[in-house]
Formats: C-alpha cells, structure tokens, sequence
C-alpha cells in the first residue's frame, strides 16, 4: 500500500496561480501533515506557503520568507478552530540533527498535531517523516512555473481526487472581475471578484442604498491587490 504514489502536474502562468496551488494544498490539509517544497530561488516557494495558510483559513500576511529564523508559527485567532501551520526554512540546515539543535526535534515537528511546511525540504537529505506531500516548483519562463506535487500512498491518496480538482480549478484561465473588470483568479477567496475590496463593492451595490456595510470597510480589506 506503502509504495502507490500518485503525481499531479500543472503549469502556473502568474504569482496569484501559485497562490491559488496553495490555497487547494491548504483547504485538505490535516493535522500531521508534512508538505515538502523545493525548487530554487524565486520560484514562489513561500508564495506557495501563504496560499496553504490561506486554504486552511489563516491569514496569509502572516508568512514572510523564514530565512532568518528557520522555523515560524502561524496559528489561528481562535485557538483550535484549525491546525497550526509551521514553516520550516531548511536552506541552512543540513539534517534533521541540526533542527533538533535549535529545538525542534523530529518528533515535535513531524507527525504531531500541526501542518509542517518545509521549503528547501530537499536540503535534509532524508526522507521527512508523518504524512508527506513532495511540492516541486520549477521555472519555465518569467513568470511561469511547472509544478509537480507527488504523494506515496497513505494518508493523501484517500485525499487525492479532491486535492486534484482543486489544482484543476486553480490553473484554469482567470474569469473577469464584474466589478472592475481585472482578473478574477480562481481558486483564491476573493472570487468571482479579483479583491476583497470589489467583493464589498458589489455587495454594497446588492444591499442598496437603504442599507450600508454593517461594519466600516477597514485597511486590511483593501490590502489584498
Ligand atoms: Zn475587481
């Protein structure tokens, strides 16, 4: 049962596609998880990394590149509602040892109760423990990347069709936004609208002029491009 994999492969043709990827990764997650992300500089790894917190519902501002502290927690605003996510940065760590040096041992990352997300996971060298995910980002063109997400049996081939249609559902040709007529990329939470901020325009249009947002549109709303 052990050695059944199943491969999914797609290309990206912009940033918001990666983070689309992401979203799909993000949105079956399960506690215990090990997602592995390779490919080289300024392929979108922690693009890649913000769409699975924003699939599992966390909020992506929260993930920057965890280049200079290695490991980082993102964890929802109320605790328990989903898994934390921890990102892992293994671009200077060389073995799993060295990890457990700075305080994550195997155990506590792999195959607890968070979704492990490992950039570089190729750099240790080893076989990452728990129920992984292997994510490879490759350039082919400026901004466009091939992907290949590949899994050994277990724990996500039970996941797989699901997981599939919404890679599928990410890659496909953006719609048009009805608000402001710019991409609507699918697959991320703002859609059919390209942004949070045309998402309350139109429902302020819906609601109408006897009525008004009930709470006042706030910076964060308008942040999302
Ligand atoms: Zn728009």
């Amino acid at each position: 049962m052990s050695d059944r994999q199943a491969t999914w492969q797609g290309a990206s043709i912009a940033p918001q596609q990666t983070r689309a990827i992401g979203c799909a990764v993000g949105r079956v997650v399960e506690r215990g998880d090990v997602l592995a992300v390779e490919g080289p500089l300024g392929a979108g790894k922690t693009l890649l990394v913000g769409g699975v917190a924003e699939g599992m519902g966390l909020d992506p501002r929260q993930v920057t590149s965890p280049t200079y502290v290695i490991v980082q927690e993102y964890g929802p605003a109320q605790p328990g509602f989903c898994p934390i996510l921890v990102h892992v940065d293994a671009y200077r760590v060389h073995t799993l040892e060295e990890l457990e040096s700075i305080g994550w041992g195997e155990g506590e990352l792999f195959g607890g109760d968070a979704v492990v997300a490992v950039e570089w996971a190729d750099r240790l060298g080893e076989e990452l423990g728990g129920q992984s995910l292997r994510i490879e980002l490759a350039h082919s063109g400026e901004r466009h990347r091939e992907l290949t997400l590949r899994c050994d049996g277990g724990a996500w081939l039970k996941r797989w069709s699901a997981l599939c249609r919404g890679l599928e559902e990410a890659v496909m040709e953006p719609g048009t936004c009805p608000i402001c007529k710019g991409k609507a990329w699918r697959g991320l939470p703002p859609y059919p609208f390209c942004s949070k901020r045309c998402r309350l325009i139109d429902l302020g249009r819906w609601l109408g002029e006897d009525y008004r947002i009930s709470r006042p549109i706030e910076t964060s709303d308008l942040e999302e491009e």
